[in-house]
C-alpha cells in the first residue's frame, strides 16, 4: 500500500534502518547528505536510489524543511552518483514517487536514478 508523504516520519522505515546500517544495502556512494545504493529490484540496467540523510517522507518536506546545504547537497549527490556511473552521455532519467497518486511505497524520500538503456515512454 502506498504511503501518505504527508504523515509523521516513521523511524522504522526500510531506508532509517539502511541509513543505521540495521540492513545492508550495495552502496555506491555516500557523503554528508546523502547515501545512494542499488534498488534490490530493478527496473532498469542502472537502477539506483538516492536518499537524504535527514529524516524527510517524501518531496515536498524536503523541500519545505531541509537547510540549503542539505538541499544542495543532496542535489549535488544525484549529480555526482550519475557522473560516476558514467551516465549523462548518453542520458538517464530521475523519478520521484510522491504519495499515494504517485505510488511511494517507502516512507524516506528517495530519488530513483534510471539508466543503461533508451526510454521511450515518460512513464516507467
Ligand atoms: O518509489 P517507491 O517508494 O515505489 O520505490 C521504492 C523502491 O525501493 C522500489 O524500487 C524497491 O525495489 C526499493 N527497495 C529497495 N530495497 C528495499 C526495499 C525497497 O531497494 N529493501
Amino acid at each position: 500500500m502506498p504511503v501518505d508523504a504527508t504523515a509523521p516520519y516513521d523511524d522504522t522505515n526500510i531506508f532509517a534502518q539502511i541509513l543505521r546500517g540495521e540492513l545492508p544495502c550495495k552502496k555506491v556512494y555516500e557523503d554528508e547528505f546523502a547515501l545512494a545504493f542499488h534498488d534490490i529490484a530493478p527496473q532498469a540496467p542502472i537502477h539506483i536510489l538516492v536518499i537524504p540523510k535527514g529524516r524527510y517522507v517524501g518531496w515536498d518536506d524536503f523541500a519545505a524543511k531541509a537547510g540549503e546545504a542539505e538541499i544542495v547537497g543532496f542535489v549535488r549527490a544525484v549529480g555526482h552518483v550519475a557522473r560516476e556511473q558514467g551516465l549523462p552521455t548518453p542520458g538517464y532519467r530521475l523519478l520521484v514517487n510522491v504519495g499515494q497518486h504517485g505510488h511511494q511505497m517507502v516512507p524516506h524520500l528517495h530519488v530513483h536514478l534510471f539508466g543503461g538503456q533508451q526510454f521511450h515512454h515518460m512513464l516507467v
